[in-house]
């Protein structure tokens, strides 16, 4: 099967008059459709850059990123990006915060609205339509954010710790939550986090990354023995800790504290 997104010996440093930072290094590695692969590795070393440069925001100084085997320039690819602050507007109703996406695109067509109003019941916001985005709770919040991202249809989604202001009981309930609404979407999805267990109990793959200049540590496939597997339940699978104990112990070869 062709992989959805192909990056390819990506190289990238940050210019400025204080010189240069070299930050990411010969990075590859592949997503099939609807694979889920969480990115983990020490702070500072390019993981917002990697999304950035996946998402078309930044240009990379030399390797290709390719979607369905085009360089993303020229494949229109639909990117949504899911960031730790979720971004919504004071000012705006919960319903008028998830058709903001649709009104910038000038996409708010009848069938579009219906989806959003879909979506709002389906993951437990209709009550909330109007209310204001201070009366939500952190998670109810998050799930607001996913659903503006959601009705913009992206082929491909961006996840950069999107979990890591929430408590941590919130955290597991949200991730949860998000987790088993990407995989009914079946999209392929890439989350950036400095939590293993949510990394593992979320993911298909794990990417380790280096310290800066970054590059692929390891990749870790992740087959968990449980059935109906969700984010919560694969933290009781009998194979969980073995993940784990791996990727820690790569982190920590890493000679840097993960986050
Ligand atoms: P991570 O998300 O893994 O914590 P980032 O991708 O945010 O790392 O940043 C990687 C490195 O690049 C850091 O050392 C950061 O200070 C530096 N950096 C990030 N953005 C810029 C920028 N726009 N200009 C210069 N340096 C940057
Ligand atoms: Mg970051």
């Amino acid at each position: 099967m062709q992989p959805f997104l192909e990056i390819k010996d990506i190289c990238l440093s940050y210019r400025s008059l204080a010189g240069e930072t070299e930050v990411l290094s010969h990075i590859s590695f592949s997503v099939s459709p609807s694979e889920f692969v969480a990115i983990v590795g020490p702070s500072g070393c390019g993981k917002s850059t990697l999304l950035n440069l996946i998402s078309g925001l930044l240009q990379p100084d030399r390797g290709e990123i390719l979607i369905h085997g085009q360089p993303i320039s020229e494949h229109s690819a639909n990117v949504g990006y899911m960031l730790q602050k979720d971004q919504l507007l004071e000012w705006r109703t919960i319903y008028q915060n998830t058709i903001l996406g649709l009104e910038i695109r000038h996409q708010l067509t009848p069938s579009k609205i219906e989806k959003t109003k879909q979506l709002l019941t389906q993951y437990g916001l209709s009550a909330f339509r109007n209310a204001r985005p201070s009366q939500l709770s952190g998670g109810m919040r998050q799930r607001a954010a996913l659903i503006r991202t959601l009705v913009l249809e992206p082929d491909l989604l961006l996840l950069d710790e999107p979990f890591s202001a929430l408590d941590y009981q919130t955290r597991l309930q949200v991730g949860d939550d998000i987790g088993q609404i990407l995989r009914k979407e079946s999209k392929p999805a890439i989350l950036v986090t400095h939590d293993i267990a949510e990394a593992i109990s979320m993911a298909d793959k794990v990417l380790i990354l280096t310290k800066r200049p970054s590059s692929v540590q390891k990749i870790v496939p992740i087959h968990l023995d449980i059935s109906d597997r969700t984010p919560l339940s694969s933290r009781n699978a009998p194979n969980f800790k073995y993940y784990f104990n791996l990727i820690w112990k790569e982190l920590n070869q890493n000679g840097t504290p993960v986050q």
